[in-house]
């Protein structure tokens, strides 16, 4: 079977956030959110970026939209070079590249009705008539599985899974390409976790989607992602097909996370690892590899240089200087 083509491409991104001290309020230094971080989706795959909370997976999530703006580096949707564009084009590349938010409440204005809610989007990317808006409501709030008597309501009357159906309906409505979807189950019961993740993987089906999956949940990763991307502050330690990655780990973060999971089959179960320490602050990141403190299997060389990109298996590329001599 032939490759889909790459949607989205992300080359040597960085964003830094300015820390500012002092009266003048001058900056002092940065924040490395995002380090040097590369990988491409494919149309209508998912790709999962896992990793501990604050290791700058959503900020990764966000600057590929553009709704935080990179520091350095490149980001190509369908070829185009999404830096080089203006803020009004950009805004109007987003009917093709959406966000579908953790929290759901927070998300959604609660003085607008649903109806209204749905049609905000298309009202500023399109011209319709209001027979073509109300289709296009009507259509997304079926594929979601709103019923029509739902759309006069008001987001607190829904539970929180009905309400993360409307957010991904307000995100799904203007039809684009490419989704974000940051932590989109984390805030639901496990109950409803499962409605939603088979909600999302439908309608990637229907829609031909292509989804960033942003989750520190490695179990709901695993089912939704056919490859996946370990962060560890700011940087990607391990990609790869994410059954490879999760079977196979090379990056001894990745093999400590993985450790640390419940496993679905018993014949998975290995002995967990430990990581010792804290993670080290973004604004003053460890020389060297930024895992060195808290690896087990750290070494002379791994608290003076960076470790390079090896590439360990088909698409499976692991930095980490165990890997140098493989
Ligand atoms: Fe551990 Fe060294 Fe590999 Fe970093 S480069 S993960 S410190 S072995």
């Amino acid at each position: 079977m032939s490759e889909k083509k790459v949607l989205v491409e992300v080359q040597d991104l960085r964003t830094y956030f300015p820390i500012q001290g002092g009266l003048v309020r001058k900056t002092v230094g940065h924040v490395h959110a995002v380090e040097d971080v590369s990988f491409r989706i494919r149309e209508q795959e998912t790709f999962g970026l896992v990793g501990e909370s604050g290791c700058g997976k959503s900020t990764t999530g966000r600057t590929l939209l553009r709704l935080i703006e990179p520091t350095a580096g490149k980001v190509f949707f369908d070829g185009e070079d999404l830096c080089a564009l203006s803020k009004e084009e950009m805004r109007k590349k987003r009917r093709d590249m959406q966000l579908v938010f953790q929290d759901p409440y927070a998300s959604l204005n609660p003085r607008m009705t649903v109806r209204r809610l749905l049609e905000e989007p298309l009202t500023t990317h399109f011209s319709l008539s209001p027979g073509e808006l109300s289709d296009r409501v009507g259509w997304i709030a079926g594929a979601v599985g709103l019923a029509p008597e739902q759309l006069e309501r008001y987001p607190h009357q829904f539970s929180g899974g009905q309400r993360q159906r409307i957010s991904i309906a307000r995100a799904l409505v203007t039809k684009p390409r490419f989704v974000v979807a940051d932590e989109p189950v984390s805030a639901l019961d496990v109950s409803i976790q499962a409605q939603i993740l088979n909600l999302l993987m439908g309608l990637q089906k229907e829609l031909k989607l292509s989804y960033l999956f942003i989750s520190h949940d490695l179990n709901v990763v695993r089912h939704i992602s056919s490859r996946v991307g370990v962060m560890y502050l700011g940087r990607l330690v391990e990609i790869g097909d994410t059954e490879e990655v999760y079977l196979r780990p090379v990056h001894p973060y990745t093999q400590a996370l993985l450790s640390a999971i419940p496993k679905r089959d018993p014949s998975e179960e290995k002995k967990r690892i430990h990581l010792t320490g804290d993670v080290p602050s973004p604004a003053n990141p460890p020389k060297g590899c930024a895992f060195h403190d808290r690896c087990p299997q750290c070494m002379a060389v791994c608290k003076e240089e960076v470790p390079p990109e090896v590439e360990v298996g088909p698409g499976h590329k692991v930095r980490c200087h165990l890997c140098g001599n493989r």
